[in-house]
């Protein structure tokens, strides 16, 4: 008679290829396009194509005035979007100066997720292309200190649910060996633990420099171990780009040993099992 371990495998073959999510996608980009039905439409028809099945908007939060979320509120309903489960996330960059008015704008909108990312050290947009070469005139792992030093002021302002490209800092190919296994990465990863958050298998690193997923292999694996939940993104800045990588995302999560993922809804965790691949 087949033990219970093996009526789990068995429960998982059977499951797979069911969910694919994609909740990092930004529909107007850095504001190139506007946030109407049609356009929204068009990362929809996206989605089905590449057979994921949880598609979510998470526009940038210095974009948010120019929102009108009726655009989305009026697709989600339509029969012929009923095998796509659509969300409305947001994007907020992380600066600790700035909680108050994050605080505010998170409770002025009814959201699925909020993504907690940090895109700036101090004034630094440190993954911006045209201030990269900053990188050149620093001590880099001083830059890694500072850098996962604003992550955990994100991960204890308790604003998010989801950490956002968690080692973004990586992006432009400056790396940190002494970061790699540290005794801080392991202290920042039981704070996310604890906060309840997700951490985002994002693949926009593959369209940059770096060429590499964020997290990376090493840090998932780190994940897996301390208990914390994943979801996934592509940082889509066009219908072209949607769910580009995810396959490869899915993989790597799964060969770590993940086999259920985290998706959201009204800022409450749902359950999925994983794809092995697809
Ligand atoms: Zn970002
Ligand atoms: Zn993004």
């Amino acid at each position: 008679m087949a033990d219970v371990a093996e009526i789990v495998t068995i429960f998982m073959e059977l499951m797979e290829d069911m969910v694919l999510i994609d909740y990092h996608v930004h529909a107007m980009a850095h504001g190139e396009y506007k946030y109407s039905a049609d356009w929204l439409q068009g990362y929809i028809n996206q989605a089905r194509a590449r057979k994921i099945s949880h598609l979510g908007f998470s526009e940038h939060d210095w974009l948010w005035s120019g929102i009108d979320l009726s655009a989305v509120q009026e697709l989600a309903p339509k029969p012929e979007n009923a095998d796509i489960s659509i969300r409305v996330g947001i994007e907020v960059d992380y600066r600790p100066e700035t909680e108050n008015e994050i605080k505010a704008l998170l409770g002025q909108n009814s959201l699925d997720y909020v993504i907690g990312s940090v895109h700036h050290i101090g004034e630094w947009p440190f993954d911006h292309a045209d201030y990269k070469d900053k990188f050149l005139h620093c001590d880099i792992d001083e830059v890694y200190q500072e850098y996962y030093m604003l992550v955990q002021q994100a991960v204890r302002s308790q604003l998010f649910d989801i950490v956002g490209h968690l080692d973004l800092v990586k992006v432009w190919g400056f790396r940190s060996s002494k970061y790699q296994d540290s005794s801080r990465l392991k202290a920042l990863l039981g704070e996310i633990r604890k906060s309840g958050m997700a951490v985002e298998v994002n693949t926009g690193g593959l369209r940059k420099p770096i060429g590499e997923i964020y997290p990376s292999e090493n840090i998932l694996h780190s994940l897996f171990e301390n208990n914390i939940p994943i979801t996934f993104g592509s940082d889509a800045h066009h219908p072209n780009q949607l769910g580009d990588g995810l396959s490869d995302a899915c993989r790597m999560a799964w060969n770590v040993g993940y086999r259920s993922m985290a998706g959201f809804s009204g800022r409450r965790k749902t359950w999925h099992l994983m794809a092995k691949s697809n």
